[in-house]
């Protein structure tokens, strides 16, 4: 089976200054169209490099990255990142609509277009009213809304996101979860959602990739059988619920005592 995104036996090693870090050893999954798929793994097992060589913006040192069946090897046309660190992924001297519109200028398109593009997908981030404000006068949250928002505009096939969530407090991530399964649902966007978070990787999730600690493989794939609208009171505390989130704290558990899956 191929799949939308296919990474096949992905290994990076970062080089220099005499230092050699194997970050990721040996990584292979595959993404279908539509799907929602989380990679849960602990920090620094490699998944911020992944998500790079996926983008096209760090080149592996062996296997490759397919995105429909072609190799990626600088950032795909179909493809928008959002990362962990909003308070660096926005430009402080640009107006929220200036940051949204802004990447949308590599395509071509009319001016009243990208205007739409650019309302729609504030809109759809709940920020209707925040076009003109400056990213520092928002909170945190609405901050990575902005981020989500400009990924939207673009109109992607494919969301790459790194730990979007991890640094806003606990009921804005518990909003912000909801607003992407809510897109997901009503864009029918490949999303591919990277975090250290079990209960999120599991609330969020079609279906969860659980990475090992550093040198990286895949430890095991895990669909998430919960119903498909899912919400916040009702999902965690579902049986099903926990019993898939100690199925991954057991695999990422047997991760780190270096067992390596089905032997
Ligand atoms: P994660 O996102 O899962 O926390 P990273 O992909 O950021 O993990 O990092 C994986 C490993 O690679 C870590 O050991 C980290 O220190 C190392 N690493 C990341 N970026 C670089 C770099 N540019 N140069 C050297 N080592 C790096
Ligand atoms: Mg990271």
């Amino acid at each position: 089976m191929h799949g939308l995104l296919s990474v096949s036996g992905l290994k990076k090693v970062y080089e220099g200054s005499g230092r050699r870090v194997e970050a990721v050893r040996d990584l292979t999954f595959t993404v279908d169209a539509g799907e929602l798929v989380c990679l849960v793994g602990p920090s620094g097992c490699g998944k911020t490099t992944l998500l790079k060589c996926m983008a096209g913006l760090l080149t592996p040192t062996s296997g490759e990255v397919l995105l429909e069946g072609r190799p990626v090897s600088g950032p795909p046309p179909g493809m928008a990142v959002v990362f962990q660190e909003y308070g660096r992924s926005l430009f402080p001297w640009m107006r929220v609509g200036e940051n949204v519109e802004l990447p949308l200028k590599q395509k071509q398109l009319s001016r009243q277009r990208r205007r739409a593009l650019v309302a729609d997908a504030l809109e759809s981030v709940g920020l209707g009213d925040a076009a003109g404000a400056y990213p520092w006068q928002l909170s945190g949250g609405m901050q990575q809304r902005v981020a989500i928002a400009r990924a939207l505009a673009y109109e992607p096939d494919v969301l790459l996101m790194d730990e979007p969530f991890a640094a806003v407090d606990a009921q804005t991530r518990a909003d912000l979860e909801d607003l992407v399964r809510g897109l997901w649902r009503d864009r029918g966007i490949t999303i591919l959602f990277v975090t250290h978070d079990i209960d999120e990787a599991v609330y969020l999730g079609e279906r969860v990739l659980i990475l090992s600690a550093s040198p990286t493989v895949v430890q095991e794939q895990l669909k998430v059988d919960l119903p498909s609208e899912r919400d916040q009171l009702h999902t965690r505390v579902d049986p099903r619920f926990a019993e898939l989130r100690t199925r991954v704290y057991e695999q990422i558990q047997a991760a780190k005592r270096g067992v390596v899956p089905g032997a």
